[in-house]
């Protein structure tokens, strides 16, 4: 019999009758002669609270505390779901992460996952269960501590599970109808896609689409797994990530993301000697703080000036890291923004098709909107700007690009 994976967010699990409703659709679906394994998220807004709470007894909590805290969340979808399918007559079983045999590194609030044991889940499948697993959460290898995968991490739980016990496709459930061109609570009249490529949802996602997490599309691509994405209160069929779609499209940019996520902080004054970026950049990286954009100047007299951005999150411990090494290569100062927003936009058939730059940065120019810095890969173009500016800059490149109208 066919496995299927299915993924309920937050917003779909929002309340004991959302979750009911979810339940009734399980059953639809298990009715269907597949075998079914179920991954939630926190019910509504529960990890936002949780995170909350924490910052209401500790002004830094402990990374490991608020792990076991946030986690909760999950458990808690994770035991109501199957209450509520044995309600309907249908067997299930809830499960913790650690349960699911989710085995992750030991780095709190961002763990990546390692291995899935998955024995005890296929036991389970093959006494014709449900088995609900509890989304975002996995445990330390060695210590067995509670460990979560960064927020919207659920998604890569249920990719990840796809993966490991080959499940002919995973659906991810929310709270829009699908992938748009745009988020269509930002650009209205942002078009339902009725495909996208992995490569060009991993940008998308990568670069502030936050209706799937980058890491369940970079597990999809690796394993070939088809994702669906859908609207948990709908019928209508969603939009499926896969391999090589479109690659010859006429409208070769896909969508418009952005990310108001962004601190850019610059050295000023350095030194222009071998081994200055590296003094800056490893211990950053030991720190696993995720550096963006990196634009170094021409050297002007042996001195130059570093930018790069991180996630605003990440900008007092990135300070705290790096003033200690800016005052031993005698730097000169370091300033730092988080008014500012990235907005990119991306596609497959972008690469090697000339004036797809001069056309982003003309309509943000008539916009009115002004460039910071500029990054790219083959498939993205994505410009810095004022946070304020983001949503005409997006809304702009979206008519630019004639993104509403059908391919
Ligand atoms: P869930 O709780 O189901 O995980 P999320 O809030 O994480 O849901 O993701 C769904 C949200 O993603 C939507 O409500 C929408 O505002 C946002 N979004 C951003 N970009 C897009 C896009 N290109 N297409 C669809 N939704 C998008
Ligand atoms: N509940 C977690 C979060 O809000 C994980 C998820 O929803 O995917 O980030
Ligand atoms: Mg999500």
């Amino acid at each position: 019999m066919e496995l299927i994976i299915q993924k309920y967010g937050g917003s779909s699990l929002a309340s004991p009758q959302n979750i009911r409703e979810a339940a009734q659709r399980v059953v639809r679906r298990s009715q269907q002669g597949v075998r079914l394994v179920v991954v939630v998220s926190a019910m509504g807004d529960t990890t936002d609270d949780l995170i909350e709470l924490a910052h209401q007894v500790s002004a830094r909590p402990d990374g490991r505390d608020l792990d076991l805290l946030i986690s909760t969340g999950e458990t808690v979808s994770a035991a109501l779901l199957s209450m509520a399918l044995k309600s309907l007559g249908q067997d299930a079983i809830s499960l913790s992460g650690a349960q699911a045999g989710i085995q992750t590194d030991g780095y709190y609030s961002q763990a990546h996952i390692l291995d899935i044991n998955s024995q005890r889940m296929e036991r389970e499948l093959a006494r014709s269960k449900v088995v609900v697993v509890a989304g975002f959460q996995g445990i330390e290898r060695t210590s067995e501590d509670v460990t979560t995968l960064g927020r919207g991490g659920s998604d890569t739980t249920a990719v990840a599970l796809a993966a490991r016990l080959k499940a002919k496709i995973c659906e991810i459930y929310t709270d829009v109808e699908g992938i748009y061109t745009a988020d269509p609570r930002v650009v209205p009249e942002a078009r339902k896609l009725s495909e996208i490529d992995y490569e060009e949802m991993l940008e998308l996602a990568s670069y502030g689409s936050k209706v799937i997490h980058p890491r369940a599309v970079e597990i999809g691509k690796l394993y070939q797994i088809p994702i669906l994405v859908a609207g948990s209160g709908s019928q209508s069929c969603g939009t499926l990530i896969l391999e090589g779609v479109n690659m010859e499209a006429k409208n070769k940019v896909r969508g418009v993301t952005f990310d108001m996520d962004v601190a850019k902080i610059t050295v000023v004054g350095i030194p222009d000697k071998p081994g200055i970026v590296t003094s800056l950049f490893e211990p950053l990286a030991r720190s696993n703080i995720n550096v963006d954009t990196i634009v170094q100047n021409a050297s002007v007299q042996g001195i130059t000036d570093l930018t790069f951005t991180v996630s605003r999150g990440d900008t007092e411990k990135t300070l705290e890291i790096i003033l200690p090494v800016t005052e031993s290569i005698k730097a000169q100062k370091v300033v730092h923004s988080t008014n500012l927003g990235k907005v990119s936009i991306v596609g497959v058939g972008m690469q090697n098709a000339p004036g797809y730059a001069a056309r982003m940065f003309h309509t943000l120019y008539e916009a009115g909107v002004n460039i910071e810095l500029i990054t790219t890969s083959e498939i993205r173009i994505t410009c810095i700007v004022e946070e304020d500016k983001i949503p005409t800059a997006v809304r702009s490149l979206h008519r630019a690009f004639e993104l509403e109208k059908e391919d």
